[in-house]
């Protein structure tokens, strides 16, 4: 697909762009985690540093309570999942997922979990809410805690409540590209009182101020200002996943490769007034995300050949991106040949199932996850960022209708 315009890069996913006026205007109101703790209708929020170090803190609280060290994690998530059950020292197994979707597969959910499993850590992809009664219950028949992984979910809804808040531990992710961003920054829920006094607990312990990366932050949040636009993400996006398809490294073109380091510290307090300046504006984004993700999802449903992730029933996504499923793995390698690296916001979520990773080899267990698996390689996702003209979008579902119909 020939770029409309050279200098154009569209994001993967619908982040909330920053304002100048997010750096100056203090007064007037709500501090960032009694805004957010009224955005979730929650009692509080713990900010954190990532979404990542939230659940390292969220493990390492259940730990204190309980003398269980497995965790199971669903086969299709983000890699920075395991390395924190891993830095926890928790042992981890496995679930398959269900066929066609991310969410966990209640049959080998049932037979993996035992009295040996800590927590389990369902997850809501993609903006899309998780199927979670089977999990609640699986998880209260076997006495283990249920971590909700919302880091890509923040505002997401199930039965009208936000999603985070139904397992004994919700986190959300306030990463670069994640919707609401500190640039990098985490949110821990708790239903149980005592639960969160633990996790603040543990949060003191494990975070400790950091000035040196802080400062590092700070810049990087400066950056996301200055270059998260279409030509700024040029530079700052485009140019290294292009680099990196064409070294044939698709695992690092999504930026599927992390440190085995994970960075535990607090966040500033500019960064907090910062974060809740734009949190204003995170409500009437996610209302104008859905309507256009809507639209689009129709267009998209007429074309045979693939199919698209939707709400289940009593849940409302916040569509930063659609999540595109194709009946065929090679019609989804075509289609990825020809937009990958056009510059209009489409690319994998997670290139491989956990036990694809190289970099995770010793850390998750072998397994078989055959619905995992086939759904990874089957899967590409199309931005639900604003900057998507309506041309751009019919181009993109042309190039799917002729994938899936070269054969
Ligand atoms: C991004 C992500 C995380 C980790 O959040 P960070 O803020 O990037 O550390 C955890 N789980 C899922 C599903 C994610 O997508």
């Amino acid at each position: 697909m020939s770029r409309p315009l050279p200098w154009r890069e569209l994001p993967p996913t619908a982040g909330l762009p920053l304002q100048w006026r997010d750096f100056f205007a203090r007064t007037g109101r709500p501090a960032f985690e009694e805004g957010l703790a009224r955005f979730l209708g929650v009692p509080s929020v713990q900010v954190e540093c990532s979404g990542t170090s939230g659940l390292v803190i969220a493990f390492e609280a259940l730990k204190r309570r309980s003398s269980r060290r497995t965790v199971v994690l669903p086969g299709y998530t983000c890699p920075l999942v395991p390395l924190a059950a891993a830095r926890a020292g928790l042992q981890i197994k496995l679930c398959d997922t269900r066929p066609d979707r991310f969410d966990l597969d209640l049959n080998h959910l049932a037979a993996i979990c035992d009295s040996e499993t800590l927590c389990i850590v369902p997850t809501h992809l993609g903006g899309l809410v998780t199927a979670l009664p089977g999990v609640l219950e699986i998880a209260r028949r076997v006495g283990a805690a249920v971590i909700e992984d919302a880091a890509q979910a923040l505002g997401a809804r199930w039965k009208g409540r936000p999603v985070g808040t139904f397992g004994e531990i919700g986190i959300y992710s306030l990463a670069c590209g994640k919707g609401l961003t500190l640039y990098e920054g985490g949110v821990l829920v708790a239903q149980d009182a005592s639960l969160r006094t633990l996790l603040n607990e543990v949060g003191r312990q494990e975070a400790p101020f950091h000035r040196w990366m802080e400062c590092k932050r700070f810049v990087e949040l400066l950056g996301y200002r200055l270059f998260y636009n279409p030509l700024g993400l040029r530079l700052t996006y485009g140019l290294s996943l292009r680099r990196w398809l064409k070294r044939g490294d698709p695992v690092r073109a999504v930026g599927d490769r992390f440190d085995n380091e994970i960075p535990m510290h607090t966040v500033g307090a500019w960064r907090k007034t910062i974060g809740a300046a734009a949190l204003m504006r995170l409500p009437s984004a996610l209302a104008e995300q859905e309507e256009r993700a809507r639209r689009r999802v129709k267009a998209l449903g007429k074309i045979a050949g693939i199919r698209v992730l939707d709400d289940l029933p009593e849940s409302t996504g916040t569509w930063p991106f659609i999540m595109v499923l194709f009946d065929s793995d090679r019609a989804c390698s075509r289609a990825l040949s020809v937009l990958w690296s056009a510059g209009v916001g489409v690319t994998r979520l997670f290139v491989h199932a956990l036990t694809g990773y190289p970099q995770l080899k010793g850390i998750v267990p072998n397994a078989s996850l055959p619905h995992a698996e086939s759904f990874a390689s089957r899967c590409l996702t199309i931005t639900n960022s604003p900057w998507l003209t309506e041309d751009e979008f019919h181009r993109i579902a042309e190039i799917l209708v002729e994938s899936v119909q070269a054969g």
